[in-house]
Formats: structure tokens, C-alpha cells, sequence
């Protein structure tokens, strides 16, 4: 059984006195910050002047450039994207710590992989929510609080793990429940869940799609019976209240019985899609992927162009803004920034 913490094993006593840099005021930075200042703890912000600064600044945070801010904290939480994250912490952060600081990541990408390497002397922590920014503070108004992984990476002053819960609870996160993991082993979860179960998952949908479609049944209707009503979204959230065995019980007798029936038929499948994962799975373990992303900072924008440019050439993007069009469902459902 894995260690899981909770409120009673964190005492936000430990920070009373210590002063906290977040530093990025995205996501994340705006609702760790704005639930850390409302657990009564000492919050600054580091960003550079742009909108972010500027809404940081009307929440009412003393806002100053990073350097700035991780040279007035004990505490330095590190909330900018990760293929960003190095270069802002060499020339930003490092030249700031001191001896006894602490540094909190959001994400174990950058320590697991080397890309960051801290000082000898600062504790170094993980509270890696499993929720979006947005849900971090709406689930700490609401008081229903949300998971972690959470970890300490290293321990210079003998407090790192009271301070890793400290943190963990100012931002709402112990009421849920803060499961304890390497920094290694959160990264590689999470950038498997990315790699492969999102995308095999989303290579079933579209076969469905693609097969549906081609056996003659309009786009629309094989759409909104897939995932478009929101009947299978429904689901999972059923499956994530009572899990996925005993969430059959809120189907009908017919789809039960055609589901076990039929299903045992995919079963087959298991052992293929899983060498597909292992193979995933070896290469964010060993470091490759890591490493083969870091050197394609350069070339990102151009990928992510070309791969816009294919995925909008896909009949489904047309068969799902049709279906959207007809079903009023309007432009905000899946619209991204780009769009
Ligand atoms: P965002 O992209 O939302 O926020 C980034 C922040 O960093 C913004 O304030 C941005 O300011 C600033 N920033 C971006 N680029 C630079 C730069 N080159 N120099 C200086 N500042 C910069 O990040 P997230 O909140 O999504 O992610 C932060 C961390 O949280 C990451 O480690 C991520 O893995 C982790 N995380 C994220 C989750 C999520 O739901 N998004 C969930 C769990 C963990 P500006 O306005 O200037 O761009």
C-alpha cells in the first residue's frame, strides 16, 4: 500500500515565518498561490511584465522579476512550463538559492531527467497536482480539495517532508489525500498517460468513428452516439465514482449482456497494445524521450505546425464541427487557443 497523507499529517505551523516564491502565474501559479495566501501563508510572485504580471498584480501578490522574488523567499515554487523550466532556473533561480531554501515542483520532469540539477544544500520537493489549474482553486473554495503525488527528492535540512506537507495542505490538496512517489516515477506516469493510453484510447474512437462511417451511418449521428451526447463522458464519471467493474450495473440488461458477450472477443488485443505501451514506457523510463525532446526545442513550432495543419485535413475535424454546427453545441466545446 502506498503512503498516502492527509490533512492530519500536515501542520502549516511549519511555514509560519517563511516567505514563498511562486514563480510563473499561469495555470497552476495563479491557483497555488491565490490557495496558499488564503491558508494564511506569506505569497510573492515572480513573472516576467506581461498579462500574467498584471493579474497577479490585481490579485493583489507583490509582483517582481523571478530573480528578484527567489532571492526574497525561503521558499521557491517553480510553476513555468517545463521545456522552459531549465533555462529560467540556470539563469534565474539558481543564482538565488541559498543554503536551508526549498524548491517545489509541480511536475518531476525536469529533476528526474537531469535537466535541472539543485544544490546539495536546499531541500527539494514535488506536490504535483492531479487536477488543472482552474480545479486546484475551485476545489479549495468548494473545501472538497484534490490528489497529489508528492515527494521529497531530497532532504538537506531534516524538514524537507514536514515543508512538502505544509505546502501540500495550504494549497488544499491533504483534504483529498497526497499519494507519496519519486519525482522519476510521477514524471514517467504522467507522460505515459500522454503517450499512451491517451492515444490508444483516442485510436479506438477513431476507428470506431471511421468504421461507422464507412458502414453508411451519417457522421453526425455516429458522433454524437461515440461521445458527442455526452453519454460516454457520463460514464467515466460514473466509472471514476464506482470503478469499472461495477459500473456495468447502470446499463441496461441488453448492453450488458452484448458487452460481456462481444467484449471477451477484443480480449485479445490486451497483450499487442500493451508491447505498443511497454515500448512507450521503456523510453520515458530510460530518459530517451526526454532527451529526444530537449533536442527538438528548436524544430517545436514547425512540428506542431505541420501536425495542425494534417489534423485539420482529417475528415473527422469537418464531421465534428458539422455535428457541433447542427447540435448548437457551439465553438467553445473543443476549441482550442489556436482555433
Ligand atoms: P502555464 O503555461 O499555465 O504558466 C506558465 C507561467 O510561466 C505563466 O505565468 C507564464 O507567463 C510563465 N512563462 C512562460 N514562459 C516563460 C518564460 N520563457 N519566461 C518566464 N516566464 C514564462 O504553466 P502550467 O501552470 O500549466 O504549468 C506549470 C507547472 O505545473 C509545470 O511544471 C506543469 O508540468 C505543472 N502542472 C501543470 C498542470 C496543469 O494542469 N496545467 C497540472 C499539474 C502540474 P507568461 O504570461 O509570461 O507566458
Amino acid at each position: 500500500m502506498a503512503t498516502i497523507y492527509h490533512d492530519a499529517d500536515a501542520d502549516l505551523a511549519t511555514l509560519a515565518g517563511s516567505r514563498i516564491a511562486v514563480i510563473g502565474y499561469g495555470n497552476q501559479g495563479r491557483s497555488q498561490a491565490l490557495n496558499l495566501r488564503d491558508s494564511g501563508l506569506d505569497v510573492i510572485v515572480g513573472n516576467r511584465p506581461d498579462s500574467s504580471h498584471d493579474q497577479a498584480r490585481s490579485d493583489g501578490f507583490e509582483v517582481m522579476p523571478v530573480a528578484e522574488a527567489c532571492g526574497r523567499a525561503d521558499l521557491v515554487m517553480l510553476l513555468v512550463p517545463d521545456e522552459v523550466m531549465p533555462e529560467i532556473y540556470r539563469e534565474q533561480v539558481a543564482p538565488s538559492l541559498e543554503a536551508g531554501n526549498t524548491l517545489c515542483f509541480a511536475s518531476g520532469y525536469n529533476v528526474a531527467f537531469g535537466l535541472i540539477e539543485p544544490p546539495e544544500d536546499v531541500d527539494v520537493i514535488l506536490v504535483a497536482p492531479r487536477m488543472i489549474g482552474v480545479g486546484v482553486r475551485d476545489r479549495y473554495l468548494d473545501g472538497g480539495g484534490f490528489p497529489s503525488f508528492v515527494g521529497v527528492h531530497r532532504d538537506a535540512t531534516g524538514k524537507a517532508l514536514a515543508r512538502m506537507l505544509a505546502l501540500a495542505r495550504g494549497m488544499g490538496s491533504t483534504r483529498a489525500g497526497c499519494i507519496e512517489m519519486s519525482m522519476h516515477d510521477e514524471a514517467s506516469l504522467d507522460l505515459f498517460t500522454e503517450q499512451a493510453f491517451g492515444p490508444a484510447f483516442g485510436r479506438v474512437m477513431i476507428s470506431a468513428v471511421e468504421l461507422l462511417v464507412e458502414a453508411g451511418y451519417p457522421p453526425e449521428a455516429v458522433l454524437l452516439e461515440l461521445y458527442l451526447s455526452g453519454e460516454f463522458a457520463y460514464s467515466l464519471e460514473k466509472i471514476r465514482e464506482v470503478g469499472m467493474t461495477r459500473q456495468m450495473d447502470f446499463h441496461s440488461r441488453t448492453s450488458q449482456y452484448g458487452s460481456v458477450t462481444r467484449g471477451a472477443r477484443f480480449m485479445d488485443l490486451g497483450p499487442a497494445i500493451q508491447d505498443k505501451m511497454r515500448k512507450v514506457l521503456d523510453e520515458i523510463r530510460s530518459g530517451q524521450f526526454a532527451e529526444e525532446w530537449s533536442n527538438q526545442q528548436e524544430k517545436a513550432s514547425e512540428i506542431f505546425d505541420k501536425v495542425r495543419a494534417a489534423r485539420d485535413q482529417m475528415p473527422m475535424t469537418k464531421w465534428e464541427q458539422n455535428a457541433r454546427e447542427a447540435f448548437h453545441f457551439g465553438d467553445a466545446v473543443g476549441a482550442g487557443p489556436e482555433d
